[in-house]
């Protein structure tokens, strides 16, 4: 990072503040020149491939997450927003340290989020993603 009074390319880090948008605002401080200033700090979006049922590749997209959360949700009240709900399981999904994640890994990562919010929820993005619909599946699917 430059810095912008003389152009010195180190500086330290005196101060990180996490913003709502997940970016990171930094104060440095020019180890030449001894002045400050603030850089903004954003997170790529994911790079993650996923490879459906068929065999066939896409870039993972957050909005379809957050289709199937909204219509898993639909009329179960349930308690956090889909934004949220989304991000976590992106966050999570992620933190597997994949580039090409299955389909299958989604539904199970959502499942595990989604229970802890509501049954109901968790029970219909279930039967809208696999073919078996009681509790007692969901949960030796999340188990598996
Ligand atoms: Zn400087």
């Amino acid at each position: 990072m430059k810095c912008i009074f003389c152009g010195n390319t180190e500086s330290k880090v005196v101060d990180s503040r996490y913003l709502k948008d997940s970016s990171i605002r930094r104060r440095r401080e020019c180890l030449s020149c001894g002045k400050r200033f603030t850089t903004y700090e954003t997170v790529e979006s994911s790079p993650m491939v996923v490879t459906n049922v068929n065999n066939e590749r896409e870039p993972f997209k957050i909005e379809k997450l957050k289709e199937s959360i909204a219509y898993a949700g639909y009329c179960q009240n349930i308690s956090q927003p889909v934004e949220d709900l989304a991000n976590k399981i992106e966050a999570k999904l992620l933190g597997l340290n994949k580039q090409e994640i299955t389909t299958k890994d989604i539904v199970k990562i959502a499942l595990e989020v989604l229970v802890e919010v509501s049954t109901m929820a968790c029970l219909v993005y279930y039967t809208q993603h696999t073919d078996c619909d009681t509790f007692d599946d969901i949960r030796r699917f999340i188990n598996r």
